[in-house]
């Protein structure tokens, strides 16, 4: 269940509204107000941190908040000036990434979606020195928020209660500095569920990410438009489906030769936030001592 995307997490559980948490229920006016406690509903944490889209959505939330830092209004009933105010900022944004890291932000794409996509929020978040400075927003927190969705997506086990004080100490952050400006559902799944989610998931909450369903859409287009037959919507899903259990098989996928991966190297907030080998060891060793005493 951890690869279905947010639409299918909102009519699963019950929840009309988008903006709505489908954890909590919280809306975005209650998602400032960081010490209360919430009625989380443990079925929703099996679909997961759907780690590939939070980093598009905290990416699409810093560039929206970027927009608005000049006038400082969320929504609402805003004046010419203040209209022409924010779309002139959005433009010198997106100028300034353009010219400087070569990055199409937030434009429309032809056939379907816009530019920002996994890529460009990866490349976003590399660099957080310059996208503060162009957007304008709290280094701070941007850098935070890249070492949150670095652990998140790193495939390590995590320590839920590291994870938890980092998490929450950025919801801080970003509530004192932008309280006109709500958090988005992502941003405040990742922030505040996060580490219940974390906690629950059976393997570590990168190896959940849905990554490997996404990347198969390329293929489901590429197989809809050479390999199927137009003349029936049925027989053209089968012929989809046939062809994506034939080149998922278990047996071809692994004759197939893997591309070796970059050793990855993680910032040091993150490699804090891991559970370490070394004191599970540790662990294992002091109480074999207790036994013996
Ligand atoms: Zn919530």
């Amino acid at each position: 269940m951890t690869m279905v995307d947010r639409k299918v997490c909102n009519a699963a559980t019950g929840k009309k509204s988008t903006s709505r948490c489908y954890i909590c229920g919280a809306t975005s006016k209650d998602f400032i107000k960081l010490d209360y406690t919430r009625d989380v509903n443990f079925a929703a944490l099996e679909f997961g941190i759907s780690v590939l889209h939070a980093r598009i959505r905290i990416f699409e939330c810093i560039l929206h908040l970027a927009y608005k830092l000049q006038v400082k209004k969320y929504r609402g009933r805003k004046s010419k000036e203040e209209k022409d105010l924010e779309d002139k900022t959005k433009k010198e944004i997106q100028t300034r990434f353009r010219t400087e890291t070569g990055l199409i932000i937030d434009m429309p794409k032809s056939n379907f979606g816009n530019t920002n996509d996994g890529n460009t929020s990866r490349r976003f978040f590399e660099n957080p020195k310059l996208a503060a400075e162009i957007t304008g927003i709290n280094y701070e927190l941007i850098y935070r928020l890249k070492v949150i969705l670095e652990a998140i997506s790193s495939g390590f086990k995590i320590d839920p209660v590291k994870y938890e004080r980092y998490a929450l100490e950025t919801a801080r952050i970003y509530v004192n500095l932008y309280d006109w400006h709500p958090m988005t559902p992502t941003m405040h799944k990742i922030l505040v569920h996060g580490a219940v989610i974390i906690e629950k998931a059976l393997l570590p909450i990168g190896q959940l990410s849905e990554e490997a369903a996404e990347a198969r859409n390329k293929h489901f287009r590429c197989y809809r438009q050479d390999f199927a037959r137009k003349f029936s919507r049925k027989d053209c899903n089968q012929v989809i489906f046939n062809r994506l259990l034939l080149s998922s098989d278990p047996l071809l996928s692994s004759i197939r030769t893997v591309k070796k991966r970059k050793a990855e190297t993680f910032l040091p907030e993150t490699l804090a936030m891991f559970v370490s080998a070394e004191s599970n060891i540790l662990s294992e060793n002091s109480s074999e001592s207790d036994e013996e005493t």
